[in-house]
């Protein structure tokens, strides 16, 4: 993604009135990048983070010794604690910043602070801005939101407030004086802000002079990425937000060297902010996904993780679970089943994530979810050097755009990719493939070093210096597996002739797509590709279905032996017309290479149709197979870790100081699509066979859930251990 070349911006700006072009902004190398401030000295210390987001009303009637000792009794490292913004939990002296009606003479901060800082917790204090009162309206008209219609914008969910500018002097002014204020007080470890990127598109007299002063354009009117205003917009707002970002960062460190801001990022993939550039800045950053909503694998958390750690690499990465329930109507009282809090929290955890629960209000209206959360943190604690990870050992990545998102247009544009991404990670998934997560943007070969293969989920978007990195990772051995309309775009999203990647694929674009087909099969090719990988598991399946959208290509070299043909659409009704005329066409549907590019070569599978998408929309277990084994061909070596025996499982794979992990958590459940889970289903006996790199020998092996030593063989470099049952979670430790 697009950051925009801040000395181009600057120039580009400075010529009054004139019409800007993005072709201007560089993306990438030569941006001018603000060196990141030296990680505070406590961030890779917390393990277990415990939040309390105190009401209005808390300093009036909360407890604050049950809360004291359940941090303690959770064996909670760190603590996020209510500061200001919305309402001041201290006695703040900063005009229009309102103190809690209910606080009186108490100083509930101050309180909560000094006894966590007796536990040795690291402190850091949580300011939200998003929202203000009438007072401050009518002293500061331009600290508020305005809508398009150029009305102030009251707040959608208390109206008595109103809603703030994300990217003006409410938060650039205001909000610092709110940090200094307390970070002088209480020289807190850190300050979590919340909430802080603006709620929507602004159309303030700050937002309209500010984006006219950087892009020559007015605010734009349009959610069309392709429009060059709002094309601007998306690169502004988020040099406007990284600035405002590094403002506060400067300012609290200016009274405490030893902290920082720590900017909430909930999006990861499917964030506005570029992730790479967070990367860069954060020292340590929290994933905002709380739990599940509408369909939802118990995966999304561990997806976090994943996403997170391709541009934070090792740095600490906490997971933000909720105790309640993350649905659209939002009620932020409830609780969930244990069984659902826990199986979320353990799949961060088995991803690297840090846990963090949050649990909004003092009071415990529902007490079910305090024994779930305490015994995993114990758990957590007891097993901690298990979950202390220096790498994953994982050789196959699935690569995310941001650009792809934030500039592909047309309609369903956007979920289609989303789609296509979460048909992989679930095809994975029920492969048992242990997988990485890449950001497109980090394609060079120190990034890459670690990975066998690469997949391109229909990553449509790619620019010419991307694709030459794709190349290259081939060129030195790499796999790849590609989908559908992969680098027909630029990196603006504008359409090329061709794709980026067709000497890679072997094909070319033949200038149109088809779709969305109704009633279209394949051809499984099995007399031509006769015991080829691809088709393993389907030698019984003379054809099945296709996908719902396909890219026409034409070859540029000879595919004499392809593993799957096209069959086209015919008739679904009437039933008396449901057959074809075509049931064989010499149209292949999957193109496969090896030997590819001028160095050791590696293998590149390309689909030119949406088989990741209709993956996630049908799951189909063909389409199922055709993914996993177009990985397990690409791939062309054994995988790091093999887990055989029943059940949907998530298998992740770890290295520590002094020791390997592999986490099993058990996802074999009726509601593993939609939650909440009601009970645990243990899955039976499981062969684990794990490859130790190379010099490490096992001296013990411990399963850490059931506290037992398995029966265990070594077998050259290769150690293959019987984990008996799962229920919800298991973890192979291996000391070498
Ligand atoms: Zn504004």
């Amino acid at each position: 993604m697009p950051c925009v070349n801040r000395r181009d911006f600057l120039k580009a700006s400075a010529v009054a009135g004139a019409a800007v072009s993005l072709r201007e902004f560089s993306l990438g190398a030569e941006r001018v990048v603000v060196a990141p401030n030296a990680a505070p000295s406590w961030t890779d210390k917390p393990m277990r983070w415990a939040q309390l987001t105190l009401v209005e009303d808390d300093p009036g009637t909360f407890d604050l010794n049950f809360w004291l000792d359940y941090f303690a009794r959770t064996k909670s490292d760190a603590v996020c604690l209510s500061g200001g913004g919305c309402v001041a939990y201290y006695p703040t002296k900063i005009p229009f910043h309102h103190r809690s009606a209910w606080l009186g003479d108490r100083d509930v901060l101050g309180e909560l602070i000094a006894g966590c800082r007796k536990l040795g917790m690291v402190v850091i204090a949580r300011t939200d801005p998003h929202a203000t009162y009438d007072d401050a309206e009518a002293a500061h008209p331009d600290w508020i939101h305005v809508n398009a219609d150029g009305k102030r914008r009251r707040h959608w969910a208390s109206p008595e407030m109103w809603v703030t500018c994300g990217l003006g002097p409410y938060n650039f002014d205001f909000m610092t004086e709110v940090k200094r204020e307390i970070m002088t007080a209480y020289r807190v470890d850190g300050i979590f802000i919340n909430r802080w990127d603006g709620s929507g598109m602004c159309y303030c007299e700050h937002c309209r002079k500010n984006f006219r002063d950087a892009s020559g354009r007015d605010l734009p009117r349009t959610n069309n990425p392709q429009d060059p205003a709002r094309r601007a917009h998306i690169l502004w707002k988020q040099e406007r937000l990284f600035a405002l970002w590094q403002h506060w960062d400067a300012a609290v460190r200016a009274i405490n060297a030893d902290s920082c801001v720590i900017p909430n990022a909930g999006g990861g993939a499917t964030s506005s902010l570029d992730m790479k550039r967070i990367g860069e800045l954060a020292p340590t950053l929290m994933a905002d996904h709380q739990a599940r909503r509408g369909v939802m694998p118990p995966w999304g958390n561990g997806m976090r993780g994943k996403e997170f750690r391709a541009t934070m690499g090792r740095k600490p990465i906490v997971g933000i679970f909720s105790v309640g329930l993350e649905e659209p109507y939002r009620w932020k009282d409830s609780v969930q089943s244990a069984a659902e809090i826990r199986l979320w929290a353990i799949d961060g955890v088995a991803n690297g994530l840090r846990p963090w629960f949050t649990k909004f209000a003092g009071s415990v209206n529902d007490p079910r979810w305090l024994k779930p959360v305490e015994d995993l943190y114990r758990w957590c604690a007891a097993n901690e050097r298990y979950l202390r990870n220096e790498r994953p050992l994982a050789r196959v990545a699935l690569v995310y755009s941001q650009q792809s998102a934030w500039f592909h247009s047309g309609e369903g544009a956007r979920r289609h990719l989303d789609d296509a991404m979460d048909g992989w990670y679930h095809a994975l998934i029920e492969a048992r493939i242990p997988f990485e997560m890449v950001h497109d943007r980090l394609l060079d070969a120190e990034h890459l070093a670690a990975f066998k293969t690469l997949i391109l989920p229909n990553t449509v978007a790619l620019s010419d210096a991307q694709c030459a990195q794709l190349r290259a990772f081939v060129a030195r051995g790499g796999g790849l597996v590609a989908t559908y309309e992969t680098s027909l775009y630029d990196e603006w999203g504008v359409r090329r002739k061709d794709f980026g990647l067709a000497d890679l694929f072997g094909v070319s674009f033949a200038g149109k797509t088809e779709g969305p087909m109704r009633n279209a099969y394949l051809r499984l090719e099995h007399d031509m590709a006769r015991g080829h990988p691809l088709l393993r598991g389907l030698e019984d399946a003379p054809r099945i279905i296709h996908g719902v959208h396909r890219v026409e290509v034409t070859a540029r070299e000879k595919f004499p032996a392809p593993a799957l043909t096209h069959i086209p659409s015919y008739p679904d009704l009437p039933m008396e017309k449901v057959f074809t005329k075509t049931p064989r066409t010499d149209i292949p549907q999957v193109f496969l290479r090896e030997g590819v590019g001028a160095g050791a070569g590696g293998r590149v599978a390309y689909f030119p149709w949406d088989i990741d998408r209709t993956f996630w929309e049908i799951l189909s277990p063909d389409h199922g197979k055709l993914l996993a084994n177009a990985v397990a061909w690409a791939t062309n070596e054994p995988a790091p870790v093999t887990v055989a025996g029943p059940g949907i499982l998530d298998i992740t794979l770890w290295q520590q100081k002094g020791s390997l992990t592999v986490h099993l958590v058990n996802f074999t459940n009726p509601m593993m699509m939609k939650g909440p889970i009601r009970e645990t289903i243990p899955v039976g006996a499981q062969q684990v066979r794990v490859r130790l790199p190379d010099g490490l020998r096992a001296k013990a092996v411990r399963l850490l859930v059931a506290n037992t030593t398995p029966k265990s063989r070594a077998d050259g470099s290769w150690l293959e251990v019987t984990v008996p049952a799962i229920a919800e979670h298991e973890v192979v430790a291996i000391d070498v």
